[in-house]
């Protein structure tokens, strides 16, 4: 009864669906479908946390730490307590006029740009990337007009869980007038380095990380961008004024403290057993190269093979619908056991 009073781009909307829509956890027992860490942490006295209080709407010291730790400006940060969608969607209200301006995307990609984008109501313009997963980059540009202000790069890619080479998205940068925004969620554990170390290189780049993959805090909800001080400034007007709450502020500092890097090289390892394991399945046709913590592999039955995993208690992500996904399951890397036990239920399959 209400559908002629909502926006016409908001009465056609396809919700982004997460890989948790469809499952409360009733008889899963290994969790390989939404690419978070497996280990967890504990959540120590909150008592001196005050609820009554507003936050600071400037997380001044949460920020100092955070800049601290990964080597920029505190003024060259932004922190959002929706995650990384937080920041992707104040990018679209601050450089993209609705219904008139468009960006730039590869495709397949993370599919929250796309979604943003339609909330937004600005166009959302797709360049398939090439069979082995790399960026056409004149093609890129060639989707490009005078109406264009961001162009999305997700490196290492989700779902294709390579990273692209940096001169790639250097020569993006140099070539394009807009925003670049690359998305570095999995950047640890990737060989390929952040453009971190090139923000004052280039003004209209925006880094985004979050604390929700290899840091292990996705029930936090944290998510950070890096840009230009000039870009930084006007992410702090546009958002919301007190978005990261109070229990978050006073718990990442704490649980940043110590790196995560023993972790990060299990996951690494396991990923490299599970590269080495998984083509010798005869349900497996290919495992792409990873730079993430996931796999994306193509099966003989993805969709079988995907309703076989569910049935003992595996989920994974089905990725079969995805364009240039044909056939593919991505499956996050976890714990030595759930490894085994993936490995296993595929040898019996
Ligand atoms: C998981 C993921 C994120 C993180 O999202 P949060 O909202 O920070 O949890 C961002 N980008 C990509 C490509 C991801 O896969």
């Amino acid at each position: 009864m209400i559908e002629h009073l909502l926006r016409e781009n908001i009465r056609r909307l396809k919700p982004y669906s997460t890989a948790r829509d469809d499952f409360s956890g009733d008889g899963i027992s290994v969790w390989l479908d939404a690419n978070e860490s497996p280990y967890n942490h504990s959540l120590a006295d909150l008592s001196e946390v005050s609820l009554n209080r507003y936050p600071d709407p400037h997380q001044r010291r949460l920020k100092a730490h955070l800049a601290r730790l990964k080597g920029v400006r505190p003024e060259q940060m932004f922190i959002g307590g929706a995650g990384s969608d937080e920041a992707i969607d104040l990018v679209y209200r601050m450089f993209c006029e609705p219904g008139r301006e468009n960006v730039v995307a590869i495709s397949p990609t993370y599919g929250v740009y796309a979604v943003a984008a339609d909330i937004n109501n600005v166009e959302y313009r797709e360049v398939s990337l090439t069979e082995d997963f790399q960026i056409n980059v004149d093609a890129l540009l060639n989707a490009c007009d005078s109406s264009t202000k961001l162009v999305w790069i997700c490196s290492p890619n989700n779902p294709t869980s390579n990273a692209f080479p940096r001169e790639v998205i250097e020569d993006i940068l140099q070539k394009f007038s807009g925003i670049v925004v690359v998305d570095e969620a999995y950047i640890d554990f990737s060989d390929q380095g952040s453009m971190l170390p090139l923000l004052d290189r280039y003004p209209r780049l925006i880094v985004m990380q979050t604390l929700s993959k290899a840091w292990g805090m996705a029930s936090l909800r944290l998510g950070m961008a890096f840009a230009s001080e000039e870009i930084a400034a006007v992410m702090a007007m546009v958002k919301y004024p007190y978005n990261v709450n109070g229990p978050t502020q006073a718990v990442v500092e704490r649980l940043t403290s110590n790196s995560r890097g023993e972790q990060i090289a299990e996951i690494i390892s396991e990923r490299r057993r599970l590269e080495e394991e998984l083509p010798k399945m005869p349900c497996v046709v290919k495992v792409c190269p990873s730079d993430a913590n996931f796999l994306l592999v193509k099966m003989t039955d993805a969709n079988g093979i995907y309703d076989y995993l569910l049935r003992h208690g595996a989920l994974v992500r089905n990725r079969t619908k995805v364009r240039g996904c044909n056939g593919c399951l991505r499956i996050t890397v976890g714990t030595p056991e759930e490894n085994t036990r993936l490995l296993s239920l595929l040898a019996n399959l």
